[in-house]
């Protein structure tokens, strides 16, 4: 389906961006994958990608919270790929929950940085191309708390629901062009660590802050999705995909809520 495409997965080095970007590669595009992580680890992924899926893949390690790196790393890949990116998803992501008047101001700008300047920042450089040749997706990963709050995550929540205006925008302004602009909106999801039985620690995301316990996971998880059950990082990965495909033509400014459920309450 995507053979001959080129794309783009922010924070693909783990959790929800590398099953995408496998998802991607299974249907035949060649990747920019992008993140931290142990670079030995990274190189693996990279030639398993090339070697399973017979794909290019080029890794970045850009730290999206520095404008001017990401300028460097956009011009990069305009020389990687001179025809463009086709398929650009904004996954990249942390967290980070702390009282409003608590909330450190260096957080709240790195927040906004990688979860909503860096998807304006990505967007307005790749948009031209995708335009010029009539075909392009973007996929804007969001979250349930792009449509609803939660206490303490003031920048994640300010963030998400940007995301989700800034989907709406792009929508508008490119429709009809061949290109069109999603958001999909996970509730809570099933990450290595959230399965861990011997993992005592706070959090789904990786910056140690979400605060529940492991063995309370079913009941924690029961108050929020009505399902009792975590998302898959492979659902959400098939749902890229489809927004990718033929079928997703005329699916463009939508925002895709997966989460068992609890927007429905
Ligand atoms: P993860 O921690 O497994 O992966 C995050 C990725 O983002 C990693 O590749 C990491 O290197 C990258 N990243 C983090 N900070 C960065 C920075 N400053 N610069 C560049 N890259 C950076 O997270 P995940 O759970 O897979 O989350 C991915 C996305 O999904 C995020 O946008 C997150 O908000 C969203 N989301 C996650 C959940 C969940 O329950 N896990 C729920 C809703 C939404």
């Amino acid at each position: 389906v995507l053979r001959g495409k080129v794309a783009m997965v922010t924070g693909s080095t783990s959790g929800i961006g590398l099953s995408m970007a496998k998802s991607l590669a299974l249907r035949g595009s060649d990747l920019v994958i992008h993140g931290f992580g142990d670079q030995a680890t990274i190189d693996q992924i990279k030639l398993d990608f090339e070697r399973k899926y017979n794909v290019k893949c080029h890794h970045f390690p850009t730290d999206l919270t520095k404008q001017d790196e990401v300028e460097k790393m956009l011009q990069e890949i305009a020389g990687l790929h001179p025809n463009g990116v086709d398929v650009l998803v904004n996954n990249a992501g942390f967290q980070h929950v702390s009282k409003v008047q608590e909330f450190p101001v260096e957080k709240w700008n790195d927040l906004i940085a990688v979860l909503l300047t860096a998807p304006f920042l990505l967007s307005r450089s790749l948009l031209p191309k995708m335009l010029e040749k009539g075909w392009g997706r973007i996929v804007n990963i969001a979250s349930v708390h792009s449509l609803k709050a939660s206490p303490f995550k003031a920048a994640y929540c300010s963030a998400k629901h940007g995301l989700a205006g800034l989907t709406k925008v792009i929508a508008l302004e490119t429709a009809g062009s061949g290109v069109t602009c999603n958001a999909i909106s996970p509730g809570y999801v099933e990450t290595p660590s959230f399965n861990d039985d011997d993992y005592d620690g706070k959090c789904l995301s990786s910056d140690n802050n979400l605060i529940f316990l492991n063995h309370k996971q079913k009941q924690f998880l029961s108050s929020f999705h009505p399902s009792k059950e975590a998302v898959k990082v492979e659902q959400l990965a098939e749902m890229c995909v489809f927004l990718c495909s033929d079928a997703g033509t005329q699916i463009t400014g939508s925002n895709f809520v997966m989460d068992g459920g609890w927007n429905a309450k």
